[in-house]
């Protein structure tokens, strides 16, 4: 392990991460729905074009926050960095990080995971993962063939609490997760489920989830990606 490497991937991740709130509040809006074009809080409108979508920090200059958001990109790529060492895999999945964190930015606020972003991972993350192991490439599309369908008979069950969004992710971190081989698929598989677990029974015993709002599953599915890309 490089310290250098391990300070120049955390300084990326908190630089990355540290310009997602203005995207996510743009991109958390209902199925459909384009994405905003004022601050829902203040209803300033934001810039048309790119600039609309660049700001370091909070969301808009009315609030405040960011930090969690910067903090959490810092650590994410500071343990890719301190587990994978200089391997051509880092890039890629630092570079992943970003479409990662934003997707779970918008399943906090809204529930959704909008195909452009999972789209997005899958291609900065499948496609030089696939040049650099080609050798996993079938463990890859099977994972992926393989959680598309069971997530996709878990989600048409009823009360499954699953969403068409969360098929699509955890087929394409199946994917990603693939080219480190069948270890790493089963922890990103079974790793979700033991995060949102314990959180669905604490909300049910307190009694804050009221069975109205499901628990986004999102951020779960992207964690165990992490853990089973760093734990092996
Ligand atoms: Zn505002």
């Amino acid at each position: 392990m490089s310290p250098l490497l391990v300070i120049f991937a955390a300084t990326f991740g908190a630089a990355a991460a540290g310009f997602l709130p203005r995207p996510a509040h743009r991109l958390a809006v209902g199925f459909g729905a384009p994405s905003r074009s004022a601050c829902a809080a203040c209803s300033r409108p934001f810039p048309a074009g790119l600039s609309g979508w660049v700001r370091a920090g909070a969301a808009c200059p009315c609030t405040s926050g960011g930090l969690l958001t910067t903090l959490t990109g810092a650590a994410v790529a500071m343990v890719l960095a301190v587990r994978l060492g200089p391997s051509p895999r880092l890039p890629v999945l630092l570079l992943a990080v970003v479409p990662a964190l934003l997707l779970a930015l918008v399943d906090l606020r809204c529930l959704r995971l909008p195909d452009r972003l999972v789209a997005t991972l899958a291609i900065t993350a499948g496609l030089p993962l696939a040049v650099l192991a080609h050798a996993k490439v079938g463990t890859a599309l099977l994972a992926f063939v393989g959680v598309l369908a069971a997530y996709g008979i878990l989600a048409s069950l009823p009360g499954g609490g699953l969403g068409l969004g969360d098929v699509k992710l955890a087929a394409v971190l199946a994917l990603i997760v693939g080219f480190a081989g069948w270890p790493a698929v089963i922890v990103g598989v079974v790793t979700p489920h033991l995060i949102n677990g314990p959180i669905a029974l604490f909300l049910l015993v307190t009694r804050r989830a009221g069975g109205q709002r499901p628990l986004p599953f999102g951020p779960a599915l992207l964690t165990g990606a992490l853990i089973a890309l760093t734990a092996a």
